[in-house]
């Protein structure tokens, strides 16, 4: 095994364990949720309407639940975790009703520009794959129904059946050491990552991943509910932030990282 060693040692980690060959190319990772797809399809939305109702259900009333789905949010960068870890919520039941009940294929459609922009990655000095706060399932669903499955060389995804103790996600430090080994990469500093959450992206960057861009698309902000922050139109240019570059648009990846795009024609 190579890769950094992991800030879990639990046995599922050493089963997990795969012997990768070498390879000196970067890897960039794609958030998916609100980063692949514009906000404006209000999959948050509808996810958090669906979350609060699971968290209701449990006999907790409408104001309740609002506060623990933002709290726990806040405090674990998933709702599940906290439901998990203080409610004895099932995660694949949570799953099931939650991101597994959203209408996707009526609330999102493929575009062409997203897909000519990864198209357009070249893949000799960069692999591109997704690292993502949901299950597998929904992961594989929202990159077939936006025709963007062939494209992304691996998925980095939370395992929801891993014990609590085990369990890991963004913006916990050991995830992005998970999804390094996962893509077998040594350096920290040849991960590039493009996030719609800021904390996601300042988590990638204590751990070493310079290269991370904050997507920050005007309108709205966040990928589950309760923080829809609506925004003022985001500026068109690239920003930089705490030496984070921003970005309001997916196609300003050209801008931020030309070396790994084939030759502009663009
Ligand atoms: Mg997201």
């Amino acid at each position: 095994m190579h890769g950094q060693p992991f800030a879990n040692s639990s046995p599922f980690f050493k089963e997990m364990a795969v012997e990768h060959t070498h390879d000196d190319r970067p890897v960039l990772f794609f958030d998916i949720d609100n980063t692949l797809y514009s906000s404006s399809a209000k999959i948050a939305e509808a996810m958090g309407v669906r979350i609060r109702a699971y968290i209701k259900s449990l006999g907790l009333s409408e104001e309740e639940a609002s506060n623990l789905q933002s709290q726990y949010y806040t405090q674990y960068g998933l709702s599940l975790l906290g439901l998990r870890r203080h409610h004895g919520v099932d995660p694949m039941d949570f799953h099931e009703k939650c991101d597994g009940s959203l209408p996707l294929e009526e609330m999102l459609s493929p575009d062409p520009r997203v897909r000519k922009l990864l198209e357009d990655i070249d893949r000799s000095k960069c692999r591109v794959w997704t690292l993502t706060n949901a299950y597998w399932t929904h992961a594989e669903r929202v990159l077939r129904i936006l025709e963007l499955r062939d494209q992304i060389e691996g998925i980095v995804f939370c395992d929801f059946n891993l014990k609590d103790e085990d369990f890991i996600c963004k913006p916990q430090p050991a995830f992005y050491h998970w999804a390094m080994h996962q893509a077998g990469v040594q350096d920290p500093t040849k991960c590039l990552f493009v996030d719609d959450s800021l904390s996601n992206v300042e988590g990638a960057r204590r751990v070493g991943w310079i290269h991370s861009v904050y997507f920050q698309e005007g309108g709205h902000q966040t990928t589950e509910p309760l923080h829809i922050n609506h925004l003022a139109k985001a500026p068109a240019k690239i920003i930089t932030k705490d030496g984070i570059s921003v970005i309001s648009n997916l196609q300003q990846l050209r801008v931020v990282w030309p070396d790994i795009f084939v030759e502009a024609e663009h």
